[in-house]
């Protein structure tokens, strides 16, 4: 089975992600960490776009990218950048690295080869990201489109770099968020956007049991669609 799980910056994914995966015992994929981390390295190198396109889409195809612990950490080779990929100016970079065509091609593929060993593994798996069930894994058993009110994922942001020791206000992180939902929701390929069949979870005011309670009951659902036709 696969949980496809898409939504803007802030609207909880990662943490709704990995307890969905925990209550099923499935892979976790962080599919944003794997774009991170090509735009980490981008940004240490110095390429900049729209000038270094060439350069960016090399960094993407050769990088050897890995994801372990279940999702919980990124490597690239022998190094961990689970702390380095989750700095703002990553961020905010990576949606515009994201916007490459030939970058999305190749770390699709990775995406889809790790949740098909994790669903070998485990019997299912969770992807969290922007175009999960759009593009990745249009076939998705399980489509969740999340959502939140902009102030509420401002503050979650927030919070979480503060956490982190970065000094950001939440004017900073709501302009940080809008920012980067113009992108991914205006580009041309893979755009932000809910599948038709979709089941869209707002997550503001509720707790994420309650909004795994209803992920879970939307799997169970679907479940029992697919038993009673067979
Ligand atoms: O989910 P996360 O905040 O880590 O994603 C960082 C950025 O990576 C997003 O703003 C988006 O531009 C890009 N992304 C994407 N497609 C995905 C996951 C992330 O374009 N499936």
């Amino acid at each position: 089975m696969i949980i496809a799980i898409d939504g803007p910056a802030g609207a909880g994914k990662s943490t709704t992600a990995r307890a969905v995966a925990k209550y099923f015992g499935f892979a976790y994929v962080d599919t944003g960490a794997m774009y991170r981390a090509v735009a980490l390295v981008a940004l240490e190198a110095g390429l900049k776009l729209p000038d270094d396109e060439a350069s960016i889409i090399e960094v993407a195809r050769s990088l050897p990218i890995a994801i372990r612990d279940n999702g919980q950490s990124t490597w690239i080779g022998p190094r961990n950048v689970s702390t380095l990929i989750r700095s703002p100016e990553v961020a905010q970079f990576t949606s515009q690295i994201s916007t490459l065509p030939e970058v999305r091609v190749v770390i699709v593929e990775k995406q889809q080869q790790i949740a098909r060993d994790g669903e070998a593994e485990c019997g299912g798996a969770v992807l969290e990201g922007r175009d999960i069930q759009t593009v990745v894994f249009p076939e998705a058993e399980v489509k969740i489109f999340l959502t939140a009110d902009p102030r509420t994922r401002a503050s979650r942001r927030l919070i979480e770099w503060q956490h982190k020791g970065e000094s950001v206000d939440l004017a900073a992180a709501e302009e940080e968020l809008r920012a980067r939902d113009e992108r991914d929701i205006g580009r041309d390929t893979s755009p932000l956007r809910a599948a038709e069949d979709a089941v869209v979870v707002a997550t503001d005011g509720i707790s994420c049991d309650e909004v795994v309670e209803q992920i879970a009951q939307v799997v169970r659902e679907k479940t029992k669609i697919k038993k009673a036709k067979i």
